[in-house]
């Protein structure tokens, strides 16, 4: 990872505290930024993704103190899970202060909040002293991207600066948890396991995934999410041309991708593998299925999703 260049997080933020949109690294994926404090620059993030009103942005701030300042109320969960997990890759969902704009939780009372774990971010955050809402830097319903190239592809002169960064670390979304509610809720599971936060504070309930592509209290949920142009699957078409990912063996015959045996590993390549894979124009991209366990949740989240509504390659 390159250390932040000074030049281009100081025209970044200055960028961010007029009003402009700022593309930039995050240990997730890269992120499509925005003065969270100001409604009229998030609505160009809504207008430049193609991102229906109705999902919320997470807002971004450069410390736990910047977060508590932004939520109305910060339960004692808030407070070990910050401690315990930021800067990384968790969100915090929580009853909003009313400085938070409408159009940043799409009508929600409630706000997302994160640390993130990137030198460039938190570089940023700090030199424009303003919350950053943010939403994967890609259109809607795209695949998220993982490096400043993947931006520039999906989203072009709509964005006003991009940060390049380098390549992101984790490369899925984070985990976001609400504790807005009676009881802490999984909304969207990512590579910080819900197993690891319920050390931090008991149980968690999961939120149940949504069937309709209406209501959705994540937008995260939406069933055809996180999907490349390719469709993807977990069984291998017998017809037309494909890609096989593969964890713990090839299939005799396939165009066969190794991707790696562990969950960290495996969520930091599979966007950029998807990204590639879509440029060469394949009937399918099949992939194995990962392990059931609580570590490789939020991979096998975002394969689901991808393959769930996506256009069905022809089998005979
Ligand atoms: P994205 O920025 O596209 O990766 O997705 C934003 C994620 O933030 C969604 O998946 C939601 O789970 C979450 N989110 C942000 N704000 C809220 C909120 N107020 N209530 C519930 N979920 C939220
Ligand atoms: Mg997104």
């Amino acid at each position: 990872m390159t250390s932040p260049n000074k030049a281009a997080i100081a025209e970044a933020a200055r960028l961010i505290r007029a009003g402009s949109l700022v593309a930039f690294p995050t240990e997730t994926v890269y992120g499509l930024g925005a003065n969270a404090l100001d409604a009229a620059a998030v609505a160009r993030i809504f207008a430049a993704k193609g991102r229906p009103a109705s999902s919320p942005l997470i807002v971004h701030v450069a410390s736990l103190e910047a977060a508590r300042a932004l939520a109305a109320e910060w339960p004692d969960a808030a407070e070990l899970l910050a401690r315990k997990f930021w800067p990384g890759p968790l969100t915090l969902v929580l009853a909003k202060k009313p400085v938070i704009p409408y159009i940043v939780t799409a009508d929600l009372a409630t706000v997302g909040l994160r640390v993130p774990a990137n030198p460039w971010a938190l570089a940023l955050l700090k030199q424009a002293q303003v919350p950053i809402a943010a939403p994967s830097a890609n259109r809607f319903m795209h695949l998220s991207p993982t490096t400043a190239a993947h931006v520039r592809a999906s989203l072009g002169d709509s964005v006003d600066y991009i940060l390049d960064g380098g390549a992101t670390q984790v490369g899925i979304e984070s985990t976001v948890v609400s504790l807005a509610g009676s009881r802490p809720l999984l909304l969207r599971p990512g590579m910080i396991s819900a197993a690891a936060i319920e050390q931090v504070i008991g149980k968690i309930e999961a939120a149940q995934p949504l069937t309709s592509a209406d209501a959705h209290p994540s937008p995260g949920m939406h069933a055809r999410h996180y999907s490349p142009q390719t469709p993807l699957v977990f069984q291998i078409p017998s017809q037309g041309r494909g890609a096989y990912l593969w964890i713990t063996r090839p299939l005799e015959g396939a165009h066969n991708i190794k991707m790696p045996a562990d969950a960290a590993g495996y969520a930091a390549v599979l966007y950029e593998t998807l990204h590639k894979l879509d440029s060469e124009k394949l009937d399918w991209i099949a992939v194995e299925r990962p392990p059931d366990s609580p570590e490789w949740a939020g991979i096998l989240d975002r394969l689901t999703r991808a393959s769930g509504a996506g256009p069905r390659p022809a089998v005979s």
